[in-house]
């Protein structure tokens, strides 16, 4: 099944939303390891300079402490970004920056050493950027900026004699391989990340509706009602379609399924803003909060006309039990009292909600069963 998805995946192309997505979804999740890459670039380049400073005798001038001061402004740059379009640019000058010091240090070092050093210093760019969230774009131009800065056959007399032909082999390989791990990893990663939020949707999207499932809910609702113990104002709402049986025996089970994927669609555009899904079958649950009992009531109320008034071919109706949170409630007690006042409405006429007798306010509470209105 997962090889099957998979290949399904693979065919389809990537759209330009969902790569943005993913490009800021990796940026956060390398930010950290990015600034640890640019803190260790720092920490190893000054290590350089002081050897060469004092050991190699070529003395720590105002360069070093301007090469630092800019290696530093772009550490404290990473820390601050937020948005992964600005760390594509942000890496360039970076790379540029390191590219530059590792020129400053290398007039300290016996010039028949420079190709190499420049090379190490090359590759040594490279791979960290092969592996950090950068778009192709921002990659080459990395790759390029490195190289024309490091470029070691600035120094050489005869480009293709024995040093020379074994560099170029060398950069050739050092590119190569860097390309290809930049490619391979970026198109892996790109993926998994398409790989996940599918098998995440189908596991939480009813499939029928397009509506959350009785999972998501579950751990949505679930989290919500945690934050009941302080918020005196949830409530939770389970909605039946009346009759719905009688729909599937007289126009056939796709006008079932129609009338299943419309009424979704009402709750879907009534409660916006709240948590809602289709528990199964013909049943839906809402979980709304931040509200008084008269708006909760006005909110329910409100969806039983829409789909009412809804003008379809097969019209339906629906009943509505909705039960206030009480701060000592489990999501499994809630249901239980929705649940009960949902079968007050079916036994009091359908088409309209009921509110648990137990919501209602505390001054009148003895007695009062719930609104049971026709909305
Ligand atoms: P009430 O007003 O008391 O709720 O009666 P009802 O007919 O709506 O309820 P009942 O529980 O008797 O029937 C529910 C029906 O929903 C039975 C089942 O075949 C149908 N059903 C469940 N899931 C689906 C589905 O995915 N598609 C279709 N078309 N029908 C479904
Ligand atoms: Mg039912
Ligand atoms: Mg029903």
């Amino acid at each position: 099944m997962f090889k099957t998805i998979e290949a399904q995946l693979l065919k389809d192309t990537t759209p330009p939303a969902l790569r943005a997505e993913f490009w800021q979804y990796d940026f956060e999740r390398l930010r950290t390891y990015s600034l640890l890459v640019y803190c260790a670039s720092v920490a190893i380049w000054v290590m350089f300079d002081l050897i060469l400073s004092f050991q190699g005798g070529q003395g720590f001038t105002y360069k070093s402490v301007l090469i630092i001061s800019a290696m530093l402004l772009h550490v404290l740059a990473l820390v601050f970004i937020r948005k992964a379009q600005h760390f594509q640019v942000l890496n360039i000058v970076f790379a540029a920056i390191m590219a530059l010091s590792i020129r400053l240090v290398m007039t300290g070092v016996l010039p028949n050493l420079h190709p190499a050093w420049l090379v190490i210093g090359a590759a040594t760019i490279l791979f960290s950027s092969s592996v950090m969230p950068l778009r192709r774009w921002s990659f080459f131009t990395t790759l390029g900026v490195t190289w024309a800065i490091l470029n070691p056959y600035y120094e050489f007399d005869h480009l293709f004699d024995l040093r020379g032909s074994m560099t170029l082999c060398y950069i050739s390989f050092v590119s190569g391989l860097v390309i290809y791990s930049y490619i391979t990893t970026r198109r892996a990663k790109l993926q998994n990340f398409q790989m996940s939020r599918l098998l995440l949707q189908l596991a939480y999207l009813d499939t029928l509706t397009e509506i959350p499932n009785r999972r998501s809910f579950m751990t949505k609702a679930q989290g919500q009602i945690k934050k009941a113990v302080d918020a005196r104002d949830h409530y939770l709402a389970m909605v039946d379609i009346d009759n719905f049986k009688k729909v599937n025996d007289q126009f056939g089970h796709d006008v079932g399924d129609i009338v299943l994927k419309r009424v979704a669609a009402n709750i879907k555009a009534s409660m916006p803003e709240f948590e809602f899904a289709r528990l199964g079958g013909e049943e839906f649950a809402i979980y709304l909060w931040g509200l008084t009992q008269a708006e909760a009531e006005r909110r329910v109320a409100a969806l039983c006309l829409e789909v009412r008034s809804d003008p379809a071919q097969y019209p339906v109706t629906i009943s509505i039990g909705l039960t206030h949170i009480e701060a000592d409630d489990t999501l499994t007690c809630a249901l239980i009292k929705a649940d009960a006042a949902l079968y007050d409405s079916k036994h009091t006429g359908k088409d309209k909600y009921t509110l648990h007798p137990g919501s209602a306010p505390v001054d009148d509470r003895h007695g009062r069963r719930g609104t049971g209105t026709q909305a």
